[in-house]
């Protein structure tokens, strides 16, 4: 037997680092919303008690380093299966971009087994496993809009937002989130106002969102990475509604609700990357997701 699950990115809408914890992670509140750009993760069954991968694209390993791969195991671990998997990965989601690429396939893996080995498993079961993975991972279990708290695995669920086209503009380069985390001093750093967000996001305020817009590593990233600033320049003067980097980066997002700015910003981005993406938002997975 064979099942497919869609896997879609995310960008942030608000991201703030409080500050790192003894642990070694960061503390972290984000806003963060699915987006209709997706890899497709299929999981066939094997006759022999193994975990294959296969990626579509270049320089994703084909390993236990995969996360889709770490989640099967983990799976596998948990509930004490006997039973091998073939996975494969489509992958149309940047690589290293900032958009939980590979966290958003861990999730899709373990909703996937789930259905494939009927295991019955709870959002809160899914959400466990999610978090052996990494923090992006419990996001990704249901997307949709959410605040995202602690090292970014505990999820509260909040309303969609407006209609709106994302236009999604990825540098040629990529980079590591942790060496971004690494150069942050989040003391002298900028905080976006996350509570307006929630607030702004709850009364449907599309405008409002896109002024509260904001990312404490987006400085960090810019330093390195000279394009950002000029991608964001170049989108405010064709016109966008809001306009920030997703997560670590490299890749900016303009938001618009108008179809004509979404054609403009297109075509004009096009000639300056070559990796330009407009989408819809997505939905959150309709059996485990309900905003109360
Ligand atoms: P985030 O936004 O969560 O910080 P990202 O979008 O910046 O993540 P990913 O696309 O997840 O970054 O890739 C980060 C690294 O994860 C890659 O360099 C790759 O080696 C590794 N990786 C493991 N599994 C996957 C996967 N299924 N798809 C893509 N990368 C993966």
């Amino acid at each position: 037997m064979k099942v497919l699950e869609k896997a879609p990115a995310k960008i942030n809408l608000s991201l703030d680092v409080l500050g790192k914890r003894d642990d070694g992670y960061h503390e972290v509140r984000m806003v963060m919303t699915s987006i209709d750009l997706a890899d497709r993760v299929e999981c066939e069954d094997l006759p022999e008690d193994t975990i294959s991968i296969r990626t579509s694209a270049p320089y994703v390993p084909e390993d236990e380093r995969n996360f889709a791969y770490q989640a099967a195991k983990c799976i596998k671990e948990t509930y004490n299966i006997h039973r091998g998997v073939a996975i494969s990965i489509k992958k149309n989601i940047p690589v290293a971009a900032g958009l939980a690429g590979g966290s958003t396939d861990a999730a899709a893996t373990i909703r996937a087994l789930n259905r494939l080995w009927n295991l019955e498993m709870t959002y809160e079961a899914m959400l466990d496993i999610a978090v052996q993975i990494g923090s992006d991972v419990a996001f990704c279990i249901k997307g949709g809009t959410a605040l995202a708290t602690g090292r970014g695995e505990q999820i509260a669920p909040l309303p969609s937002l407006p209609p709106c086209w994302v236009i999604l503009v990825k540098p040629a380069v990529s980079v590591s989130t942790a060496q971004i985390y690494k150069e942050l001093d989040s003391k002298s750093a900028d905080h976006p106002d996350v509570d307006e967000m929630i607030e702004a996001i709850k009364r449907e305020d599309f405008l409002g969102i896109c002024q509260l817009l904001g990312n404490t590593l987006e400085a960090v990233t810019m330093k390195k990475v000279a394009d950002i600033g000029k991608i964001k320049q170049h989108m405010k003067t064709i016109g966008a509604e809001g306009i920030l980097m997703s997560g670590s980066g490299p890749t900016v997002f303009a938001l618009t609700q108008h179809e004509s700015r979404m054609q403009r910003l297109i075509n004009g981005m096009k000639g300056y990357c070559s990796q330009v993406f407009a989408v819809r938002l997505c939905k959150p997975f309709p059996l485990l997701s309900k905003y109360e």
